[in-house]
């Protein structure tokens, strides 16, 4: 069984991240041009793009240097909101882990406590707003229930990416009250959040660097 997430392991994990959002690209775009400009999907793959280039530049870095790299390149690559909630997603994530060398369920718990507060004070969304808060928020709380209740890495991470599927799910009866898409008001409800679905793809992509496979 799976313990601790060291370094090959993420790396392996944020590879075949940038290689689902590529393959999810057009989904992505197709969701965000029901209620948004449809370009979610092209900014996130051209930026993952990018993050995965970065990634094959330094192999041997550690779990804080790998996510700090990304970090930064998706600060700096996409445009638009997306590119400073999830840049601070990553980068806050690999300031909650300075200097460790491999990463348990609680270190874990407070490195997506830290990003979850970043992207709520740069983005301000609520719970409910139709974001991808609402794939992320009870993702987290999972988590944080699985820590207290003694659960192994793999089972809360199991846990967990069931949890942020739901959420992304429960986005397509929500209006849209923040961002782009609010300007569509009621107009949204019906159509899955393009960030939560991105946000999902994410979180399962990071869950599986701790489970057993
Ligand atoms: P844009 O709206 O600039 O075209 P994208 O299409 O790349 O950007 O991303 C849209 C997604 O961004 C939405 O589906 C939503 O989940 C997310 N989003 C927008 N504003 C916020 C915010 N303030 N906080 C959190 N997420 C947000
Ligand atoms: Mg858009």
């Amino acid at each position: 069984m799976v313990e601790t997430i060291s370094a090959p392991r993420l790396l392996n994990a944020l590879e075949a991240m940038c290689d689902t959002i590529e393959v999810e690209k057009e989904y992505l775009s197709e969701l965000d041009g029901a209620i948004g400009d449809g370009d979610h999907g092209v900014n996130m793959a051209k930026c993952f793009r990018e993050v995965k280039k970065k990634l094959s530049e330094s192999p041997a870095a550690g779990v804080d240097t790998l996510l700090n790299n990304v970090g930064f390149v998706v600060l700096n690559s996409v445009g638009g909101a997306m590119g400073a909630l999830y840049g601070t997603f990553f980068l806050k994530m690999a300031q909650a882990c300075a200097g460790k060398t491999e990463l348990g369920l609680s270190d874990l718990v407070r490195m997506f406590q830290t990003a979850e507060k970043g992207i709520l004070d740069i983005g301000k969304a609520s719970l409910g707003d139709k974001t991808l808060l609402d794939t992320l928020a009870p993702a987290i709380r999972a988590l944080e229930e699985s820590l207290r209740d003694g659960r192994t890495l793999p089972e809360a991470l199991t846990n967990f990416v069931q949890v942020a599927k739901k959420g992304m799910e429960s986005t397509k009866d929500m209006m849209a009250k923040i961002g782009r898409a609010s300007r569509l008001g009621k107009r949204t409800i019906g159509h899955q959040d393009p960030g939560a679905t991105s946000c999902y793809f994410i979180l399962r992509s990071l869950a599986a660097a701790g489970s057993d496979r």
